[in-house]
């Protein structure tokens, strides 16, 4: 086994693996080409970046390519992203002549090797209109959408819907998200990558490093969100449940980590909020993280009892999963992905309001054994469902259905 294989099997287990490596035999040398936007940046590159190696490992010819296109190209598509999100958004005739002729150039770059391709999957918008220009393809082409369409605005959907219409199936990450297509349609759910700086076991002095930087007490509670400073992760509403559980709690500490949002005036409102409703209290830290502060992350989930998730909003919330990775029990709102997520009871608990949250962070926190116990539960929902081996395997699984 490749040192990289054995690097998965060490967290994700043996089986998994072995597993893998049999259903990746009937594909050996099958060539997947994947291909979206930009090589960096964004959840769709991160994914990419460690599925297209593992592919590999399998045998598979996986290749990742990319698209590119002048600024007009992206203005089109970033309109396109909110219309799919449900903005109502006006795309200009200059726009669509630019993503059309984008498209159309890519499509002769690419030529050759997406005519060669079994398997073609075109991730989110940008590369959708490629499709149009292979009257004679070989392969399949799976339309592969990251993005919460479940109320798009119709304009923007009738548009794209003429493109993706023609591929041959697509795959949406929750059934909530997706729109009736005339092809088979799959869901697969986000995952997080074990071997990742956000992810990967830490040793115990760097979370102890951590805790110091910060001036969290290691022998008292501490409680952590971690998410941007937007309304729908209820931040505020965090900082009432503290309030709430810690007349029960007297020790109890509160970390709300985000990132620093300069190009986010809305961000910026947030954060006054945030800082407002945590006045003077010395163990609500308020933390502005830059967007690379992967191991800090992770340390912070490390250090925490409970990680909480209030959103009152939310399609699939990755720092579920991850905190869920890291054997912490989620204490989540009662919404969207989280649903999946949190099995109420078992791995966390899913609650409604501050008060709800407030409950159960008093009920887990006085019973070290139970935070134990559901940690190791959530732990394991994490590697049986959410990891990226899981989401390597849907996709193999997909191509049976694809392909025959
Ligand atoms: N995240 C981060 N820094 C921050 C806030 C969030 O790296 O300051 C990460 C977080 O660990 C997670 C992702 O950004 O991996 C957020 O994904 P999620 O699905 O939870 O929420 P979204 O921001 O997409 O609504």
């Amino acid at each position: 086994m490749s040192r990289l294989l054995e690097a998965y099997a060490r967290v994700a287990g043996e089986d998994v693996i072995d597993h893998l490596s049999q259903l990746a035999a009937q594909y050996r040398g099958m060539k997947v080409v994947h291909v979206n936007s930009t090589r960096v940046g964004g959840g769709v590159a991160e994914i990419l970046d460690k599925l297209v190696p593992l592919s590999r490992e399998l045998g598979l010819d996986a290749r990742w390519e990319v698209i590119t296109g002048d600024p007009v190209f992206y203005q089109c598509t970033k309109a396109m992203h909110n219309g799919l999100q449900g903005n109502p958004v006006n795309l200009e005739p200059r726009w669509l002549e630019a993503y059309e002729e984008t498209n159309r150039h890519n499509a002769e770059q690419l030529r050759p090797i997406l005519e060669e391709a079994d398997v073609v999957f075109i991730h989110d918008p940008q590369p959708a209109a490629l499709l149009g220009h292979f009257p004679k393809r070989r392969g399949k082409w799976v339309w592969r959408c990251h993005i919460d369409a479940s109320r798009p605005y119709r304009p923007v959907w009738r548009y794209l819907r003429r493109h993706v219409s023609s591929f041959d199936a697509s795959v949406f990450s929750l059934a909530g998200f997706a729109q009736a297509l005339p092809h088979p349609e799959y869901l697969i759910p986000p995952s997080i990558d074990p071997l990742s700086d956000k992810n990967v076991d830490l040793p115990e002095e760097e979370i102890a490093a951590v805790r110091e930087r910060f001036h969290l007490d290691p022998e008292r509670p501490l409680v952590t969100q971690v998410s941007r400073f937007d309304r729908f992760k209820d931040p505020v509403g965090v900082i009432r449940a503290y309030r709430l559980a810690k007349r029960f709690v007297p020790g109890l500490q509160l970390v709300l980590a985000g990132g620093t949002a300069d190009d986010d005036p809305e961000g910026e409102t947030v954060i006054s909020e945030v800082r407002a409703a945590a006045g003077d209290d010395a163990d609500v830290h308020v933390l502005l993280l830059p967007p690379d502060a992967h191991r800090v992350i992770n340390a912070l989930q490390r250090a925490s009892d409970l990680v909480i998730q209030k959103s009152t909003r939310e399609g699939f919330g990755l720092t579920v999963t991850e905190a869920m990775w890291k054997g912490r029990p989620v204490i989540g709102g009662d919404t969207g992905g989280i649903r999946l997520q949190v099995v109420d009871f078992h791995t966390g608990f899913l609650v409604s309001t501050p008060e709800g949250a407030a409950l159960r962070m008093r009920y887990l926190l006085n019973q070290p054994r139970l935070i134990r116990e559901m940690g190791a539960k959530a732990r394991t929902f994490v590697r049986e469902n959410f990891l990226l081996t899981r989401q390597l395997r849907e996709y193999l699984t997909l191509g049976i259905g694809v392909l025959t």
